[in-house]
Parts: structure tokens; C-alpha cells; sequence
């Protein structure tokens, strides 16, 4: 392939704008090529993109701590279903919307702690 710029022997791709670059006009951005100042720009934003995903979804953290919304969830279950036996020691009988209610979460929970898994991500 030629340099989209100079019709010499092109040595890689632009990162950004995909085009072909020749060792002339090739910025090592030291995560891709970019082939000109605007692409490395563009390049870095990509990039910046990239790693908040990264953290957002826990790409590559190997923490086996469940992730904030997990735990919110099991918060808000182990709220509801503590609430409940306390109400139905206090009032002899079942509370059944906060044991509904607990249960719900947990069932959520569950569900969001098992679509994580699958999807090998951390959130
Ligand atoms: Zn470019
Ligand atoms: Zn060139």
C-alpha cells in the first residue's frame, strides 16, 4: 500500500482516520499510528475512552470483591428481609411487601452477579 500523502511504500495505518502512512508522516503515539497532529489528538481521546472503559466495565481487574452495584443491590435485600424478620417479631405475623421487596433484590442482584460473570466484566 501507498502513503495516502506521499505515493511512497506506506509502513502502517493511521489509528484514527485509517489512513496509510510511510515513515515520513508516521507519528509513533506509542498506542498506534496516527498520521497527522489532529489524528494524534483524536488518537489520545480514543485512548482515553478506552481506558474508562476499561475501568467502568473492570477490564482487567482480577479483584474477586463484588462490584459497587452488586453490593448495592445486596444492600438493599439484606435492608428489606432484616427490616421484615424484625417487623414480624414485632408484630407476630409476616410482613410480606418488604420480604417481596427483599427478595426482589436479591433476585436482581443475583441476576446482575451472573450477567457480570458472563460477560467477564466487573460492575
Ligand atoms: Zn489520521
Ligand atoms: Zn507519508
Amino acid at each position: 500500500m501507498k502513503c495516502f500523502t506521499h505515493q511512497v511504500d506506506s509502513v502502517g495505518i493511521c489509528k484514527s482516520c485509517n489512513k496509510a502512512v510511510c515513515s515520513e508522516c508516521a507519528v509513533d503515539t506509542g498506542r498506534g499510528l496516527a498520521c497527522s497532529d489532529f489524528c494524534v489528538e483524536e488518537l489520545n481521546d480514543i485512548n482515553v475512552i478506552m481506558d474508562k472503559s476499561k475501568q467502568i466495565y473492570g477490564i482487567g481487574n482480577d479483584s474477586k470483591l463484588p462490584p459497587t452495584g452488586i453490593l448495592m443491590y445486596m444492600f438493599f435485600a439484606a435492608a428489606f428481609i432484616g427490616f421484615g424478620v424484625y417487623q414480624t417479631i414485632l408484630k407476630g405475623r409476616p410482613d410480606y411487601f418488604l420480604f417481596v421487596m427483599g427478595t426482589g433484590f436479591l433476585v436482581v442482584g443475583g441476576l446482575a452477579w451472573y450477567r457480570n460473570r458472563k460477560l467477564n466484566i466487573n460492575c
